[in-house]
């Protein structure tokens, strides 16, 4: 082959490697590449916003109290709820015991509002204490920490006795304050230990006091939180037993998730 020869067929070479070269490249990104249009997220007509802060129930939410009987309820230990329904809104009585509801749910994202009477009494733990028991075991603490002091992982807005709330947003006796708790419930492994614990973010009056927060266990008063493998649960809420005038609860809806 002479040399002329040898150039062209060399320039071939080249030229076919580069044309094989460009057809392995693949299409540059375009912003159609990165979007998507399925699966489409459903609408949800959102609730009306009340006075002090909350929204009625968003049209896909399950509705847990709106105003008229406890029906979505029954005492935990068994029976009716009998906690007293009065103006639009029901009242913890002592004498009965907690309530919870019918329902059981894992995921949720739940609102609840709440209000100390202005009558109120006592001070730390027993001045207007309840409670909201996420899956019915994991205590989402209610209490009057408007102007009063007690210990820190038990005050308004503490997953009790295991986090700390990130602030301290109470409205003072006589208004209303609004949670929104969003919780993911745990996974366990076969011996019944945590795979992925629960977690939760509570919104009170629109300030974070909890932000995705891990839940180490069970709420216990004393000792250390406990696990227990467990599946859907109920949202309980708490009769406690201090002396104080009795709170009440309005305007309580969930969403699954
Ligand atoms: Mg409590």
């Amino acid at each position: 082959m002479n040399k002329k020869l040898l150039m062209a067929a060399s320039l071939a070479l080249v030229s076919c490697t580069l044309v094989a070269q460009e057809k392995k490249q693949p299409a540059p990104m375009s912003h159609e590449m990165s979007e998507f249009y399925e699966p489409v997220p459903p609408v949800v007509t959102p609730g009306t916003e009340l006075k002090g802060g909350g929204f009625t129930a968003p049209s896909d939410a399950i509705v847990l109290f709106d105003g008229k009987d406890l029906s979505a309820w029954e005492s935990v230990k068994g029976g009716p709820a009998e906690w007293d329904v009065h103006d639009g809104v029901f009242t913890v009585n002592k004498k009965k015991g907690d309530i919870r509801t019918k329902q059981e749910f894992n995921d949720f994202q739940l609102h609840i509002e709440w209000q100390v009477p202005t009558n109120i009494t006592g001070e730390s733990q027993a001045r207007g204490n309840s409670g909201i028991f996420l899956q019915g075991l994991y205590e989402v603490q209610v209490l009057d920490c408007y102007n009063n002091p007690t210990y820190v992982n038990g005050q308004t807005g503490s997953i009790y006795k295991q986090s700390i709330p990130l602030a301290n947003a109470m409205r003072k006796p006589g208004e209303w304050n609004v949670y929104d708790i969003i919780y993911t419930a745990p996974t366990f492994k076969d011996d019944g230990s945590y795979r992925t614990h629960p977690t939760v973010t509570v919104i009170h009056n629109g300030v974070v006091l909890q932000n995705h927060t891990t839940i180490l266990g069970t709420t216990e008063w004393i000792g250390f939180p406990q696990v227990k493998k467990h599946g859907a649960g109920p949202i309980i809420l708490q009769s406690h037993g201090d002396p104080s005038e009795p709170i009440s609860f309005r305007n309580i809806w969930i969403r699954k998730l």
